[in-house]
């Protein structure tokens, strides 16, 4: 008998009416004779709620105090859509990510998976129960409870796809599969049928939330395919890319076609330059070397446990930007950067990006040229621009994104067709 993972968002499991819909389906699908294993995320806005309550008790929450009161939530909706089973006549039975076997690093509020050990899971299965697991959360090998990042209830599903060799892992969301750019901001973005990982893991990564990056990386690694659907679509069919999104290996498009645009809006950007180098003779930076300082400034972002994406130290420059998604003590990374580097390293906080994805979208300059004018010509100032082989970024103000995902959205996707 196969084996499919479904993974519920939190829109799916808000209430109760839609808890009992997703129950349904899931019985749907162990009565078309699969073993099933569901993921679920935390009731509708659970999670921002939690995080709101603990904002209202300390502006810098400490990372395991988080992470025990962030579990929480994902645990109420397994609780619920296990016993909503039960009421439909299924034998369903639901674990934390600790009892699912799920083992992670130790880096609170955004662990990684190393391991999954999905022993009492495999048990359950071979009993004929349906399993359901709640996502986003797993245990480090110092017995701690942890959470994988925002999103990360994909992850859990992916991780957990791999550990069991299914056949698929079906992502169920509010939307039926991946567009072209967020379909509630571009009225005319288009379901694309099928996506290779890359593609997906870069879109993802630009900010397109309806798949986890971590969750493409792990299915990429172990050749999962993943199906993203809405929860209110029928069972994958013979082609499921003809109602939703398929993930998997795929052979490269036209180099230099771009499949989507994504925008991240909750940015910051650090910066240190030449002059704040050798301004620095007031804090102990002063010493150092350009490369030096820079890897200092480093070292205190990761003793903080603050990641960050697009690093560049070219010369004396260095850039990055953080990502506000798992930065949940802003107010202190401010502090400890001023009290270390004075005013050298400066935050920008106006700043969005913008990003139009594809394979070998690099392949000339073409596409930078092109989106970059269009940019211009629309009157947004482009204060930064990095490229990958898969990507272009443009970092504009924040207020413009919506506007500016529209523009981009026209010139290489309409424009296109
Ligand atoms: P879930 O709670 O099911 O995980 P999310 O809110 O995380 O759902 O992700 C689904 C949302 O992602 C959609 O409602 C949509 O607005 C947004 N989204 C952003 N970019 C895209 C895209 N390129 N394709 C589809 N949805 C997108
Ligand atoms: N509940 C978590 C979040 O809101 C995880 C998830 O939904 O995937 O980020
Ligand atoms: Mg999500």
């Amino acid at each position: 008998m196969s084996t499919v993972v479904q993974k519920y968002g939190g829109s799916s499991v808000a209430d109760v009416t839609r808890i009992k819909l997703v129950a349904d389906r899931v019985m749907r699908t162990k009565r078309a004779g699969h073993d099933v294993v569901v993921v679920v995320s935390a009731m509708g806005d659970t999670t921002d709620d939690l995080l709101g309550l603990a904002k209202q008790v300390s502006p810098n929450p400490d990372r395991r105090e988080l992470d025990m009161l962030l579990t929480a939530g994902e645990r109420i909706s397994m609780a619920l859509l296990s016993m909503a089973i039960r009421e439909l006549g299924g034998d369903a039975i639901s674990f934390t990510g600790s009892q699912s076997g799920i083992i992670t690093n130790d880096r609170h509020v955004d662990a990684r998976i190393i391991e999954v050990r999905p022993v009492r899971i495999q048990d359950e299965l071979a009993h004929g129960r349906i399993v359901v697991i709640a996502g986003y959360q797993g245990v480090s090998y110092r017995r701690e409870v942890t959470t994988l990042g925002r999103g990360g209830s994909d992850t859990t599903a992916v991780a957990m796809a791999a550990a069991l060799g299914a056949e698929y892992c079906e992502i169920c969301s509010d939307v039926d599969g991946v567009y072209t750019a967020d379909p509630r901001v571009v009225a005319d973005a288009q379901r694309i049928g099928t996506l290779s990982y890359e593609e997906t893991q870069e879109l993802a990564e630009s900010g397109a939330r309806v798949l986890n990056a971590q969750a493409v990386e792990f299915a990429k690694e172990k050749g999962i395919a993943i199906y993203a659907r809405a929860t209110s679509s029928p069972l994958p069919g013979a082609d499921p890319s003809a109602d939703g999104t398929v993930v998997r290996r795929h052979a490269p498009r036209q180099p230099g076609t771009v499949v989507g645009v994504a925008s991240e809006r909750d940015v910051l950007v650090l910066s240190a330059e030449r002059e704040g180098f050798s301004r620095a003779e007031r804090t102990p930076a002063a010493t150092r070397s350009a490369e030096a300082f820079a890897l200092q400034v480093l070292a205190l972002l990761d003793e903080h446990k603050v990641a960050g994406k697009q690093l560049h130290v070219i010369g004396d420059q260095l850039t990055l930007v953080v990502s506000r998604e798992n930065l949940h003590a802003e107010a202190r990374l401010r502090e400890v950067l001023a009290a270390s580097f004075g005013g050298t390293v400066r935050i920008a906080d106006t700043l969005g990006a913008i990003s139009v994805v594809g394979a070998g979208i690099n392949a000339s300059f073409d596409n930078v040229r092109r989106g970059s004018a269009a940019l211009t010509e629309s009157g947004a100032a482009i204060e930064g621009i990095a490229t990958s082989s898969f990507r272009i970024t443009w970092m504009i103000d924040r207020a413009r994104l919506d506007d500016a995902v529209r523009l981009l959205h026209a010139t290489f996707i309409e424009g296109a067709a």
